[in-house]
């Protein structure tokens, strides 16, 4: 049960975002949150087992990133033919269809971002486990600051539900095994991000890096 190591120094301040107040910032006990005096608003939290947390949550995101993209998204049977689907060929399918920007759009969002956003908490959070910083570690957490809205697995769930609504009426759709790992990557992913307070993560990366 033990505050978050602070850099050398002080006193350390934080602000409220919400009313601009000032407070000083005081080490606070695992699983505890520190609340603005004047709004009530969150300032900062030491979330438990925070960097073992991101970092597992993180390498169980990859796997199952691979499962998503190695298995059958959806299975569809319409007039004796069978179809596979999964997320990569859904991308290289509008592309071939001649939507380059929504099949760009879709790989980017749901491939390229999710599988940095995973890997790059691992190379932050990682080496921080055994007090280290990795080569560039800062770089990457400021990328990663700039990279999280751009994350929307949640985004594609709601659009391949309304999907299956009409899908349902033309074909017999079953969900593959990369569906439900989907479903396990959401989780996850939002997980791995939440496991850690940014303020913890900043505070870590000063004191390991100074
Ligand atoms: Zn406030």
């Amino acid at each position: 049960m033990l505050p978050w190591p602070k850099p050398r120094g002080g006193p350390h301040r934080s602000v409220c975002h919400f009313c601009d107040t000032l407070h000083l910032a005081l080490a606070l006990p695992e699983g505890t949150a520190a609340r603005c005096v004047c709004c009530g608003a969150v300032l900062y939290q030491n979330r438990p087992a925070s960097l073992v947390r991101a970092t597992a949550f993180s390498i169980t995101s990859l796997i199952l990133m691979g499962v998503m993209h190695w298995f059958p998204f959806l299975v569809m049977d319409a007039a004796s033919v069978r179809t596979t689907l999964n997320l990569s060929s859904a991308a290289m399918a509008l592309i071939d269809q001649g939507n380059p920007i929504l099949g760009a759009a879709l790989a980017l969002f749901m491939i390229v971002t999710p599988i940095a956003l995973a890997s790059g908490l691992i190379f932050v959070c990682g080496p921080l486990l055994f007090g280290r910083v990795a080569p560039g570690g800062i770089q990457v957490a400021k990328w990663l600051n700039k990279m999280e809205p751009w994350n929307m697995i949640e985004v594609f769930l709601l659009g391949v539900m309304v999907s299956l609504l009409k899908l349902g009426k033309v074909a017999d759709v079953q969900f593959g095994l990369g569906f439900w790992a989907f479903g396990a990557l959401m989780v996850c992913m939002a997980a791995a991000v939440a496991s850690i307070d940014r303020d913890e993560l900043w505070d870590r990366l000063e004191v390991a890096s100074s």
